[in-house]
């Protein structure tokens, strides 16, 4: 394989068997309760690429650092790409596209990062794969981990959304539930790991999970007809989905592929707000008390913060908080205008693109991309609250 891992804080380079989760140096100022350090990322030899790759028939394993060999047989990706005239007409303006990436066997874009890990975990020999989850990654895990006759064992919070456990009994993983929130799950399954072994799965901390998320990069790139859109909005929790969407412009970039880079919005609840904050501010601090109806990305401590910072900041993109009230009103609008049923978390995508209109942030003819990471039927408790109030004014 011609690629090698890059510290993302040392520039220190590894070879693939080299290290398995964080840069040996720049990992140790890791502590709990803060984002990860040392951040490995993959670096591909791009002039190599540059020479092989065609844009009228694209092959996308050049830009894997895991062999198709080695891919489990389960079918990740290739999600729908639509335009939407009637979001537009809605929201008074043009040219709004939505990558529709529920439609991921387990109904979240998280079956991009496990399957990649998975593939990696059938390379390596590992029969057992663990996870920190809020919910989705673990259900993608237990699906992926399916298929590939591995062993999932997932620690989450016993209140992620009922319909996100039963996908992961369903699939046959393990399941450890916590009386803590992500943070706390975060802390116990890399405990697991350096006492049991097995292979981490935690986004970010395994590199590969941004690797993973990177296609939906490629497949927006592709279904896009090579042209780059101006600006992607993408919701954000951990942060590793927006540096997996960063990673995919960047490798197109380096091989020449592509000359410019979306401007990256990273949307957070606003009682989840570290990246927003950190953004906004240029100073790093927890979120204080994550209590969002958007389960996915509630976290107090983003693992991925110091990553996702520095791609909004190369992108030229920016971050926006929103609140729960305008995520279930925005969750109730996408379905109504395009027939697509996204969680709250992923309609956070669509909250931030109204928000960015109302701030005179975007243009009406730039391309706008909603990134819609997670299907609405995983919580259907939280379309209730809205669907009940909508009808009582009707
Ligand atoms: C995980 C997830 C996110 C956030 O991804 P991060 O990598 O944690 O930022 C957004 N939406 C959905 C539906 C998710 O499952
Ligand atoms: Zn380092």
């Amino acid at each position: 394989m011609n690629f090698y891992y890059r510290c993302t804080e040392c520039a220190r380079t590894f070879r693939r068997d080299e290290v398995r989760y964080l840069c040996p140096d720049c990992g140790k100022l890791f502590q709990f309760g803060l984002p990860l350090r040392g951040v490995l990322e993959v670096v591909f030899d791009y002039d190599g690429i540059r020479k092989q790759f065609k844009k009228n028939q694209p092959d996308w394993m050049l830009f894997s650092a895991v062999e198709k060999k080695y891919f489990p047989p389960f079918p990740v990706g290739n999600t729908p790409f639509i335009r939407s005239e009637r979001l537009e007409a809605a929201l008074h303006t043009k040219n709004i596209w939505v990558k529709y990436d529920a439609l991921n066997p387990s109904g979240s874009l998280k079956d991009r990062a496990s399957f990649l890990v998975v593939a990696e975990a059938i390379r390596l020999g590992e029969d057992r794969i663990v996870v920190a989850s809020t919910g989705n990654a673990a259900s993608a895990l237990a699906a992926v981990c399916a298929s590939a006759k591995k062993q999932a064992i997932i620690f989450v919070p016993e209140k992620a959304p009922k319909a996100k456990l039963v996908q992961m009994f369903q699939y046959g993983a393990k399941v450890v539930p916590l009386k803590g929130v992500y943070d706390d799950a975060f802390r116990l399954s890399i405990e697991y790991t350096n006492l049991k072994g097995g292979l981490n799965r935690n986004s970010a901390y395994h590199p590969l999970t941004i690797e993973g998320k990177k296609t939906v990069g490629f497949e927006i790139i592709q279904q896009n007809q090579f042209k780059v859109p101006d600006v992607i909005f993408i919701p954000v929790g951990d942060g590793a989905i927006l540096a997996g969407v960063y990673k995919a412009f960047y490798d197109l970039k380096q091989a020449r592929v592509i000359h410019k880079i979306p401007r990256l919005v990273g949307v957070q609840a606003a009682s989840s707000d570290a990246i927003h904050h950190f953004v906004k501010t240029g100073k790093y601090r927890n979120a204080k008390h994550p209590s969002t109806v958007a389960d996915s990305i509630s976290v107090m401590t983003p693992s991925n913060a110091f990553m996702a910072h520095s791609a909004i900041l190369a992108s030229k993109g920016f971050t926006l908080a929103v609140t729960d009230e305008a995520i279930l009103k925005a969750q109730l609008l996408l379905s109504r205008t395009t027939g697509l049923f996204a969680e709250p978390s992923a309609a956070a995508a669509l909250a931030g693109l109204q928000k960015a209109i109302r701030c005179e942030l975007v243009e009406d003819r730039e391309q706008k991309v909603l990134l819609i990471t997670g299907h609405g039927l995983k919580d259907i408790d939280a379309a209730m609250k809205k669907i009940q109030s909508s009808e009582k004014r009707a």
